[in-house]
Order: structure tokens, then sequence, then C-alpha cells
């Protein structure tokens, strides 16, 4: 989730909006129009519409401060905070690294539950203070504002608090399981499995819902469903991949017959005599010995084919200032992070400006898939040196 429009930062931390948050933010404004025409009818249109307004800035606010006490929890306890982005259904932390021990996971997910309970009892106690009193409707602005605020701050804890991953109370329960077990990513998939589930009764309550009358609110929680089903699909298949990978070396996975071609050459002799012929994805662009770039099948298709002749290697190839460059020794679950953070599809692995050899993400794909054809447990899984 990237933010398209950056705030500012608070405490190092960047905080943004994500396009979608105005679909929710105008939702939230009409749906809060409606809502006070109905319990004030004596208030003027403008009067209805600068209160909606000020609530839905007052919400975005709260949801912030959410975010806000996971992200300020995480820094206090070590864990890096890259971004807060808010979008339709809530906001993300962008914490960089993982929580190392269950303690950790634990209170940088109920933090963010705890500040929304008491921003809600925060809003209800001062709304009673004006005078509201349960159960009648609010009289006056103010009070009505606090109340909205109230109740549905409240109602964010509860629903955050729901034990599936990636809510924060699956986080919750994911701390509680490893705590128990002391195995991170048993845990995780033991909270994705769960938040599997209440996924899918999301789903199923959303579609009744729906064709019993309920309308746009059933397709709403039926959609809330599908994005959690998908998120702890990804957090599942995040553990499995972890478990495959821990503690393996670059060094163990890389392959190391790479072919390298003169910076010179013309990109039509390259495809000719190496493309066409070798059958490899990735190509070392020597000078004297010395590495200096890489060239794939990608950078040969961005030039067009009329300029092949004309084009070298050195030209085309992406140079090594620009690229991800991993040592033997980097973790391979740190290589994947690096591949997707970037958007590349292999990282040279270089000792003192000497290719070693190249990871590549479809051959740590067919790794895993041959793990879990093998029905292999992870820790029994021995490292693999591939050759080509
Ligand atoms: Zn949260």
């Amino acid at each position: 989730m990237q933010s398209n429009i950056k705030l500012g930062r608070i405490h190092g931390i960047e905080i943004g909006l994500h396009y979608s948050w105005f679909i929710i933010a105008a939702l939230i404004v009409f749906s809060l129009g409606e809502h006070f025409h109905q319990v004030n009818p004596n208030w003027g249109t403008s009067q209805i519409w600068i209160t909606a307004l000020f609530t839905a800035v007052l919400f975005f606010v709260s949801l912030l401060l959410h975010e806000l006490a996971h992200s300020l929890v995480a820094q206090a306890r070590g864990l890096k905070v890259k971004a807060i982005t808010l979008f339709a259904l809530g906001g993300v932390s962008q914490i960089e690294s993982d929580a190392t021990d269950a303690k950790t996971e634990f209170w940088v997910a109920i933090a963010g539950p705890i500040a929304s309970l008491l921003i809600g009892f925060g809003c209800l106690a001062n709304a009673s203070g004006l005078g509201w009193r349960r159960p009648a409707e609010p009289q006056t602005g103010i009070t009505s504002v606090l109340v909205w605020l109230g109740y549905i701050n409240v109602g964010l804890a509860v629903f955050n608090m729901i034990p599936g991953f990636p809510l924060d109370g699956g986080r919750v329960l994911r701390a509680i399981v490893w705590a128990i077990t002391k195995n991170a990513e048993r845990s995780t998939r033991i909270a994705a499995r769960v938040g599997q589930v209440v996924a899918f009764l999301f789903i199923v309550d959303g579609i009744w819902q729906f064709f019993s009358g309920a309308g746009f609110g059933g397709l709403w929680i039926a959609f809330i469903g599908w994005f959690l089903m998908d998120a702890a699909k990804a957090s599942y298949g995040q553990a499995e991949i972890t478990a495959v990978f821990q503690g393996m070396r670059v060094s163990s996975v890389m392959s190391r017959n790479c072919v390298t071609v003169n910076r010179g050459m013309s990109l039509q002799e390259f495809v000719n005599s190496y493309l066409l012929t070798t059958g490899q994805r990735c190509y070392a662009v020597e000078d004297q010995g010395r590495l200096v770039g890489l060239i794939t099948p990608r950078d040969v298709g961005a030039i067009p084919r009329e300029l092949w002749d004309t084009t070298t290697v050195r030209e085309a190839m992406r140079p090594l200032e620009d690229l991800h460059i991993i040592t033997p020794d980097t973790q391979v679950t740190d290589a994947l992070k690096l591949m997707a953070g970037n958007d590349v599809n292999q990282l040279p692995v270089v000792t003192n400006g000497t290719l070693q050899g190249v990871v590549s993400r479809s051959q740590l794909m067919q790794l895993l898939q041959a793990q879990s054809e093998l029905h292999l447990p992870a820790a029994h899984y021995p490292p693999i040196t591939t050759h080509g």
C-alpha cells in the first residue's frame, strides 16, 4: 500500500493518504449528513454539513492516532517504521523489520486497539459531561460529534481485536501462540489460518445480509472479508517462504555458471550468439575482468529492434551502480525482500568487485515448489546448491 498524497512526517514517520481514502471520506461525510439530518431535524443545512465534515476530519485523526500508537510502540521497541498510509479500509503502518520476540509483537499489535478504546471512551465521557445521556440521541452539535466518534472508535477497537491475521487481534493471537510454542513461523501460520476462517465468515455474512436486504452494507462486509482473505493468504505464504529459507545463505542457492559478455559487443551479436543459444536469463558484463553491469532479455527488449546493430551491450545494460548487490553471506530471505522491494527478478552476488553468481526469483520459487512437492519438513531441508 503506497501513499499517493504525502501529508508530512511525525517522529520521522511519513504520513500519507491513498486515493481510496477519499471514497470512504466522501461516504462518511454523506452518511453523517444524512444521520444528522434525521436526528436533528431543526438543524440548518450548513450546520449539518459543517458538523459532518468536522466529524470526518476528527475520524481521520483518530485513525491516525490508532496507527501512530502501533508505530510509536514499534519504534520504542527498536523497530524501524517507514510510513503510515490511510486507505479505504483504515490505516497501515509500514514497519520495516519484523518483531524478533513475542512480547514486542504483542505490545505493537495491542497498542492500536488500546488507543482507539481510550479515544472512544474519552469522547463518550466528554459527551456525558456535556449533558448527553444514553440511549437518547445527542442534541447539540458538539455532543453529536463526540457520541459518533465515541462509538466508532470503540467499534474500531472491537473490530480490530477479531483474532484473525492480519487484523490486530490476529497479531495478538500470533504473539500469544509464539510465546507458548516458541516458534515464530508456526504461530504466523496458525494466526493466518484463523484469519482465513474469519475472512470466510465475513464474506458469507456479507452475502447473507446483502440478500436479506441490507444492500450496500452487506456488500461492504463481504468486501472487507475478501480483503482480509487475501491478506491472510499472503501472510501464510510469507510464513512458508520464511520457514523454508530460514538461515539459508545466498551462497548455497545462487547459480554460479554466469555467462560473461564483452561490453563492446553489439546487441544484435549478443542476441545471436548468446541470448538465442545459451538460454540463460542473465549475463554479466565485464570490463577487463571486473563486473560493470548486468544485461537480461528484459533490457534488450527495451531497445527498439532497428537499433540493435548500433547499440552496444554497455549502452543497454544496467550498470553496477544501479544494481542492488548482495554478497554470498546475505540471507536468502533478505535477498527475496530486496527483489520484491525493488521489482527486480535477479540480484548479482559480488565480492570485491568480482561476480560470484546470480540469485533469481524464479530459481528460488522452484526450490520452494520442490520443497512443497517432497513434503519435507523445513528443518530437514538440506541446503541445495544449484549449478545451472
Ligand atoms: Zn491496528
